[in-house]
């Protein structure tokens, strides 16, 4: 099957080449943020692809983003450190108003702002957001917002921060998934004025934190769109950044079968190399056919996405398939090392660990499978 945007590929392929294992590595010992990086992938555009060219980005569709985020990942690189920039503007370029897009999107486009950070869970509300309790409460011209958030990756690296948050409380609420708003949030104005950020020290190097809204002021103009439809906004949202993932999973999936094939053909064992048992070439040969599966799936989301379809369904099962094909892979790649898929200097446990996430986040694999067998196969719901 031929790739979809040959060029991009070959370009993000030369970039991630400047940063090798052994960056990724000390930066993951140390739990640092991969700053050189994502200021090389910004200078390159290759986060602002698909912000329209009118406000400075390059106007392509989802599936040019997919293909970026899957050739950082195939390289051995990790997009979660930056992926944020490409799709949460989505919520302000969809919903903001005139004045918004003007004031913001170019800056996005050209990296003088960061709009990384993406608030929505809460330490009691989980995967239920209309259980979310942060408050932004109307006084004048501004909301004064306060509550807790947690998992908010990126908030350290950020400018500017989407936030969901209620502006009625879930009893006062025609339906659950009402009262909800949305606040552009400036980071830099926020800290040490009503908001404090806590880095939570996680199983990858992911710069994910908690987050603490004391009566923080955000003024009313950075409303986006109307009061109280702000779960709705965010849900579209979710489906580019789901189809996203999904080709960050498959990178990673190829990350790990290139690295076993490689390793199989070169790694002796009793006098001849180990991936001439077919003990150990079937699981490889499964990987493959595992992700070339998902890697569809993920085109096709893409392409409903792209045409403005509904893509909710497609977007959920191409991020499932995507994430299992991936773990499959991990784990393949570490027993097709041997003793040497523990080792650090071979990459392997660091992407292992790293291509965990996608099963429990942006959304976990049975809330899925939930909305598969309610939502399409027609079974009675159990919540
Ligand atoms: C590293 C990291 C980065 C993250 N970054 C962000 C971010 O930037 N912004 C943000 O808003 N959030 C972020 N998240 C949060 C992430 O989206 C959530 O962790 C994820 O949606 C799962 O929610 P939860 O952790 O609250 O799990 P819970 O909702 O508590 O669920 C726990 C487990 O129970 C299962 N479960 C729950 N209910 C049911 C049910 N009814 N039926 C069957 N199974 C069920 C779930 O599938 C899951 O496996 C991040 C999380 C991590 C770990």
């Amino acid at each position: 099957m031929s790739e979809t945007f040959p060029e991009i590929r070959e370009a993000v392929r030369r970039l991630c080449a400047r940063f090798p294992g052994p960056y990724w590595r000390a930066l993951d010992r140390e739990r640092a943020y991969p700053t050189e990086f994502v200021a090389a992938l910004t200078e390159a555009g290759f986060l602002s692809v698909l912000i329209p060219e009118e406000y400075g980005g390059s106007g392509l569709g989802l599936a040019a983003g997919a293909a970026v985020l899957e050739e950082i990942h195939r390289s051995g690189s990790n997009g979660g450190a930056c992926h944020a920039q490409m799709y949460t503007m989505g919520v302000v370029l969809r919903h903001g108003s005139a004045a918004q897009k003007q004031a913001y999107l170019p800056k996005i486009a050209s990296g003088e702002l960061r709009l990384q950070a993406f608030g929505v869970t809460e330490p009691d509300a989980g995967t239920d957001t209309t259980r979310i309790t942060t408050f932004a409460r109307r006084e004048g011209d501004t909301y004064v917002v306060s509550g807790k958030k947690l998992w908010i990756s990126r908030a350290e690296h950020s400018d500017l921060m989407v936030l969901l948050c209620r502006t009625t409380s879930r009893d006062q609420a025609a339906k659950p998934s009402d009262g909800m708003s949305v606040l552009l949030v400036d980071m830099r104005e926020a800290v040490g004025a009503g908001l404090t950020i806590r880095p939570i020290r996680t199983m990858l190097n992911h710069a994910t934190t908690e987050l603490f809204f004391e009566d923080l002021r955000v003024p009313a103009a950075n409303l986006i769109g109307e009061e109280g439809k702000g779960f709705r906004y965010i849900l579209d949202g979710m489906n580019a950044e789901r189809i996203l993932i999904a080709a960050e999973c498959i990178g990673d999936a190829r990350f790990f079968i290139d690295r076993a094939s490689a390793y199989a053909k070169d790694r002796q064992v009793f006098g001849r190399p180990i991936g001439e048992n077919q003990g150990v070439q079937f699981p490889i040969a499964r990987a493959y056919v595992q992700m070339t599966a998902a890697s569809l799936m993920v085109d096709a989301a893409a392409a409903l996405f792209e045409a403005g379809e509904p893509c909710g369904t497609e977007a959920n099962m191409a991020k499932l398939a995507a994430s299992e094909a991936s773990w499959y892979a991990a784990d393949m790649a570490v027993q097709t090392h041997g003793g040497f898929g523990f080792a650090e200097e071979y990459d392997i446990e660091r992407k292992f660990r790293e291509t965990r996430l996608y099963q429990v986040a942006p959304i976990s694999t049975n809330l899925i499978l939930s909305h598969v067998a309610t939502h399409v196969l027609d079974l009675p719901k159990s919540f």
